[in-house]
């Protein structure tokens, strides 16, 4: 996603490195380039327009700062820009002020509703609610059956309109009206707080589908109506946007399948056409693919600042707290940082799924992106092959491991020899920087990255 915007913005602003002063002519052909750039990512022309205008008139404005050069400038009124142009603020789930809320959700057959439902309980859930899903899409004839495996595998109940399947009601009349009322009471009576209404969607807009989200949504008179567009579907987006807008009317945006290598003009142009606000992002086909969506954060990424909160919170996330505590109190005890650990962290590093997703989030990722897709997984487990054809005692005093030994290593774990140098080197950075941390008091990070 956003990869070549990316890579045309950064050299657009390279152009301007190294001047003094921009003059008009220098605003006019960046505003040119950023504009060009904008419409092969297939952003909604209005929204370009819109966008450059700003742009222009903020950077010939007197708007200077003297701690930034003109280049830097620039980018930063872009950031900004692209911030504002993403929806500014992050916006959270409304709640209701006598649970349930209720959430329906709405969009195109194949858009990642069902899969949504998934995610965003599971979601809320660590969040500390008790959610419950309705399956009022009868539609699709595996839609219910899905969107059960989803509920199970999040540990949410769900209810769906076949009787003695999951649910205490028995089913009304398979209308998804009817459907999504009972869930509501069904929801009402085990005292769920939020409950997620999963509808029916088509291939295309079409009437009869408008008329029955319509029709539930006025039953169950939702807190939120959440929009689902798959972001690879390009400029269509926008007409597809608009058309449930005016058809349903909803309340709030998300992005799903923002994994793929679509250009990414969905989510620079659904705010604007809509005036409704991004609210989630999808980002595979896994429940924990999921991320609340941040503007500023969004617009980091685009620009190649990198979006490291977003990295650290996945790790809270994931990563096993007593690990990290008990690597903590090592370092309070300034006690030394083994292979042994080295190991231990790389193996949360593993656990936080996909390392390259995470790794793209670092400021500056999309100039490595050569050697990050070079890099995957595999790496991780010779590593850890390595570390465990060592001895304890050479793990606990690494600077023992001399010719002969890493020989040894090298033909227990199957690799060469290079490979178990290149291994040690890594680590050795990694000791040193985790003393600089520990001599600064900081949290102890992630060292070691392979890549
Ligand atoms: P629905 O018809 O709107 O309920 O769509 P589904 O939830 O069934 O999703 C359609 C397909 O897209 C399924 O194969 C999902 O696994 C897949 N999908 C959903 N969300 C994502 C995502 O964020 N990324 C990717 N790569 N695939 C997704």
């Amino acid at each position: 996603m956003f990869n070549s915007l990316t890579e045309r913005l950064s050299s657009t602003f390279k152009n301007l490195r190294g001047k003094g002063r921009l003059t008009e002519a220098d605003i006019d052909a960046t505003a040119r380039e950023i504009r060009r750039a904008l419409l092969d990512a297939d952003v909604a022309v209005p929204a370009v327009r819109q966008f450059i205008k700003q742009v222009k008139e903020r950077a010939l404005g007197e708007e200077v700062s003297e701690a930034l050069n003109p280049a830097q400038q620039v980018v930063k009124i872009v950031q900004s820009e692209l911030e504002e142009i993403l929806g500014g603020e992050t916006r959270t789930l409304q709640l209701a002020k006598t649970p349930p809320t209720v959430i329906m959700l709405v969009g195109l057959q194949g858009a990642g509703k069902t899969t949504l439902a998934g995610k965003l309980s599971k979601h809320l859930k660590q969040e500390g609610h008790a959610p419950m899903l309705v399956a009022a899409d009868l539609q699709r004839p595996n839609a219910v059956k899905q969107l059960q495996v989803n509920g199970e595998r999040a540990g949410v109940h769900v209810f769906a309109p076949h009787p003695g399947v999951s649910s205490e009601h028995e089913d009304p009349t398979g209308d998804p009206v009817e459907v999504a009322k009972a869930g509501l009471e069904e929801a009402k009576n085990r005292q769920h707080d939020v409950v997620i209404i999963d509808t029916a969607g088509r291939l295309g807009v079409d009437q009869e589908l408008m008329q029955q989200a319509s029709d539930i949504r006025a039953a169950t008179n939702p807190d939120e109506v959440l929009f689902v567009i798959d972001a690879m579907i390009g400029q269509d987006a926008v007409a597809t946007a608009q058309a449930f807008n005016e058809g349903v009317g909803f309340t709030g945006v998300v992005l799903s399948k923002m994994d793929g290598d679509a250009r990414g003009g969905a989510a620079l142009s659904v705010k604007y056409i809509t005036g409704k606000p991004i609210m989630y992002a999808s980002t595979g086909e896994g429940l924990g693919d999921f991320e609340v969506f941040h503007p500023d954060r969004m617009a980091s990424r685009i620009l190649d600042m990198g979006d490291v909160l977003s990295l650290i919170e996945q790790a809270e996330r994931t990563i096993d707290k007593s690990s990290a505590e008990r690597m903590a109190q090592k370092f309070a005890d300034q006690e030394d940082f083994t292979l042994e650990d080295f190991l231990e962290q790389m193996q949360q590093l593993k656990k936080m799924g996909s390392m390259k997703k995470m790794l793209m989030m670092m400021p500056g990722a999309q100039g490595m992106k050569k050697q990050l897709e070079q890099f995957d997984d595999s790496q991780v487990n010779r590593i850890e092959a390595i570390i465990q054809s060592m001895t304890p005692y050479e793990r606990n005093v690494p600077k023992a491991i001399n010719g002969s030994r890493r020989a040894r290593i090298a033909a227990g774990s199957g690799v060469h020899v290079s490979e178990v140098n290149t291994l040690l080197e890594r680590f050795r950075e990694a000791q040193k920087m985790m003393k600089k941390m520990a001599a600064g008091g900081g949290m102890p990070g992630m060292p070691g990255m392979p890549g």
